[in-house]
């Protein structure tokens, strides 16, 4: 790997591109009369769940990806929700569904991902994609985060294979499928997370370090081994409104080989996948 000042991985440019291939894929659908819909639910007034429900919105309109909107307040019951993930199920213009997370602590949050039908669950976080991803079997859809993730590794010629790759969480969203598929492509992969004692004694010794913890200013230069890939999935809110990731910039610039900024880096791929995803399904169901 490349040593000294940092490739800044542009993930941004990149969701751009996907988003290019999806819109022409949505076009050649509609030339067929076939619409492609994806439902977005949610729930409650979290501004993280807020903020991707409109990015979202955003980037599905600039590629004719139709949004069917599912707004409920905050106190709206499990019932309510899981009557609106049924008939999304049964509704032939809808090819996926997006819960838009953190939902409120009350609810059953995986009973909702759950009662979404698989060939639906663009998101790829039903207990059946996450099974069939850790089986190694066919899977309707992989979870975005991480698919975005390996994405832009492989855009920027990272090798995978034999590599040592710290991820750091171990979220059922994120850190969980990430190491999976880090060790489908035979990375050696370790998992950190909160309890993991001397985190910087696994990272020194890490040619891929992708880390997902939320916790600002967790990983420092002086944690990286010369030349590594450094991915910041990371999300943190500063008080006046702006957002830094996991990981210190401008030490860790001076390092790594590659890294990603936050924010334009994992985040706009995240939802370019979700939109890939949301196309591959509507193909799928258009397919005799
Ligand atoms: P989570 O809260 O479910 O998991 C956080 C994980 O980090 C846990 O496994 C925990 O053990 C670990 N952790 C916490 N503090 C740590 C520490 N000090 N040292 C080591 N490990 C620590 O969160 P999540 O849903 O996996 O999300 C993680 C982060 O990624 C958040 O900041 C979230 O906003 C962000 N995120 C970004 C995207 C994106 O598209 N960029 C998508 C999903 C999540």
């Amino acid at each position: 790997m490349v040593s000294g000042k940092a490739i800044v991985m542009d993930g941004k440019r990149l969701a751009e591109e996907i988003k290019e291939t999806v819109a022409a894929g949505v076009r050649e659908l509609g030339n067929f009369g076939i619409e492609v819909g994806l439902a977005l639910l949610l729930v409650g007034d979290n501004p993280a769940s807020k903020q991707y429900f409109l990015a979202t919105k955003k980037a599905a309109r600039k590629v004719g990806v139709t949004i069917y909107e599912y707004v409920l307040p905050e106190h709206a019951s499990m019932g309510e929700i899981l009557n609106i993930v049924n008939s999304v199920n049964r509704d032939e213009q809808i090819s996926g569904v997006l819960p838009l997370m953190p939902f409120p602590a009350r609810l059953d949050t995986r009973r909702v991902v759950n009662a979404i039908s698989p060939g639906k669950d663009v998101d790829g976080l039903g207990a059946i994609s996450i099974g069939r991803l850790q089986a190694d079997e066919p899977t309707f859809f992989i979870p975005c985060t991480p698919f975005g993730v390996i994405r832009l590794l492989d855009h920027y010629g990272i090798n995978i294979r034999g590599k040592n790759a710290v991820v750091v969480g171990k979220s059922l969203a994120v850190g969980k499928p990430l190491a999976n598929m880090l060790l489908a492509r035979e990375a050696t992969v370790t998992v950190c997370h909160r309890q993991t004692g001397d985190l910087a004694f696994f990272t020194r010794a890490a040619d891929i370090i992708c880390s997902a913890a939320g916790v600002k200013d967790l990983i420092g230069g002086p944690m990286i081994k010369e030349g590594a890939a450094v991915v910041d999935i990371g999300i943190n809110v500063l008080a006046d409104g702006g957002i830094v990731g996991d990981v210190d910039f401008g030490s860790v610039r001076g390092r790594a080989g590659y890294l990603t900024p936050v924010p334009g880096g994992v985040g706009p791929v995240t939802i370019a996948m979700l939109l890939e995803n949301t196309l591959k399904s509507a193909k799928r169901s258009a397919s005799p």
